[in-house]
């Protein structure tokens, strides 16, 4: 039975409300890996804060930190000011970025990812004086005007007329799929031969951009991993065109996808990295980190209540800290081979899970109707199942998420400390949930 919460919710919350839609509990209490609902019943948490919770639910690393900034009276709210919890947080931060951006600079923005992009786009725009910014197909960059313009998907922003202008978007090359209908090398190729043109070829008609941004893996494009080669073509283009890099690391960053950072895995080398999520502990933060020679800002340039609460700021260097100790980026590249090994094995008995992929702890499964094939012979994306996949693994005490095209990909966001026999189970539930459902 539906819990009253939830009633209360649905009377007084917009209709914008999403996840209550599809994962319909009110939660009370959680530790670790697992959340428990007013009725007492316990679920493995493979959403985890859409990323947020790096070490899980009350990690005690992150727990004392909030207990010390309490006990010690720092101040919660200071603007900008500094404090010796936001100092920490910095040396902490930058003790462990990206070698070439450790003499760069930080700028805390607004508490969501969303807010930190905006930023990022701004200073690209300060620093090189264009307007333009390129994006790929089936990027998330959040859900303000300005990020939403840089977004990859038509259905989230039709509705609202002109957007951020001057937002040109390319395809990207995904190895299911394929915006080009061709082999995974032979898309990164061709997505990475259109960045060129757009970049450099007087033809393309597309004015010169201030920045490209793209996520080292697409998380809510439907889990899908740039290629090495496509990141090189990237760096070497945006780099003829003093074009600045943007890095949006708000799902992937610190340890999720088996590195510490996606972007240098792969060897994108951004000139502004984008960090949220993660980087918090499981409360609002975010960041952006460049290169020092782009801090071209007029003093308030840029400005918010809300940049580094205190809170924020003690969860997040505990974090940090913590993935570091407990490599933790190591052990989500053992999980989430094991993950994916798993999901292949329920794939192998299933034509209709059609593609599983990921990096780390960032995977997913794209649902497909085998009966019915596009134009380049491959099955056709299936939102309908992954929707009761999803709702039927709710039912067998296992959260995931969806996304991607026609939300038909079942993703998985665990907390980077889920142990193997969590992670077994949930794959057993995946199946079994599969299994359950029949058209
Ligand atoms: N960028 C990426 C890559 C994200 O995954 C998200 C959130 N899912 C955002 C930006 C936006 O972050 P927020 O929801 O905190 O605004």
């Amino acid at each position: 039975p539906a819990d009253d919460l939830l009633e209360r919710q649905r009377r007084r919350e917009s209709s914008a409300r999403s996840y209550p839609r599809r994962l319909p509990i009110a939660l009370v209490a959680a530790s670790g890996s697992t959340v428990r609902d007013r009725q007492g019943r316990e679920y493995l948490d493979c959403l985890a804060g859409a990323g947020a919770l790096a070490l899980g639910h009350h990690h005690p690393v992150v727990v004392q930190a909030l207990r010390d900034v309490l006990d010690e009276g720092t101040p919660l709210s200071t603007l900008d000011l500094p404090t010796p919890v936001r100092d920490r947080f910095v040396e902490q931060l930058f003790e462990v970025l990206p070698e070439p951006l450790r003499d760069g600079r930080i700028l805390f923005c607004g508490p969501t990812g969303a807010d930190a992009v905006e930023a990022a786009v701004k200073l690209a725009r300060t620093a090189t004086g264009r307007s333009g910014v390129l994006a790929f197909g089936g990027a998330y960059h959040g859900m303000t005007q300005g990020t939403l313009a840089l977004t990859g998907r038509k259905a989230v922003k039709e509705p609202l007329g002109t957007l951020l202008p001057d937002v040109h978007h390319l395809p990207f090359p995904t190895a299911f799929r394929s915006p080009f209908g061709v082999s995974d090398s032979d898309g990164a190729a061709m997505a990475g031969r259109l960045v060129e043109w757009a970049l450099t070829d007087d033809l393309s008609g597309i004015a010169t951009p201030a920045a490209v941004i793209a996520e080292p893996v697409q998380g809510e494009g439907g889990v899908q991993p740039m290629p090495p080669a496509f990141a090189a073509t990237v760096r070497r283009a945006t780099r003829a065109a003093n074009t600045v890099l943007i890095a949006d690391e708000v799902q992937t960053g610190l340890g999720r996808t088996g590195d510490l950072w996606a972007s240098e895995a792969i060897g994108l080398d951004p000139d502004v990295l984008v960090l949220s999520k993660a980087i918090g502990g499981g409360l609002p933060l975010a960041v952006i980190v460049h290169r020092g020679e782009l801090d071209g800002w007029q003093p308030g340039a840029h400005a918010g209540t809300f940049r580094g609460q205190t809170l924020a700021l003690a969860a997040g260097a505990a974090t940090i800290r913590e993935v570091v100790r407990a490599g933790l980026a190591q052990r989500a590249r053992e999980a989430g081979r094991r993950l994916t090994e798993g999901l292949l094995a329920v794939a192998a008995d299933d034509p209709r899970v059609g593609h599983v992929r990921g990096r780390g702890l960032m995977a997913g499964a794209e649902l497909v109707d085998p009966g019915v094939v596009d134009a380049d012979g491959v099955p056709v994306p299936d939102g309908w199942l992954a929707a009761r996949v999803q709702r039927a693994m709710l039912e067998r005490g296992v959260i995931v998420e969806v996304g991607g095209t026609h939300d038909a990909v079942v993703r998985f966001l665990p907390p980077l400390i889920i142990t193997d026999d969590e992670l077994d189970r949930a794959v057993e539930a995946f199946g079994a949930a599969l299994r359950s459902v029949h058209a």
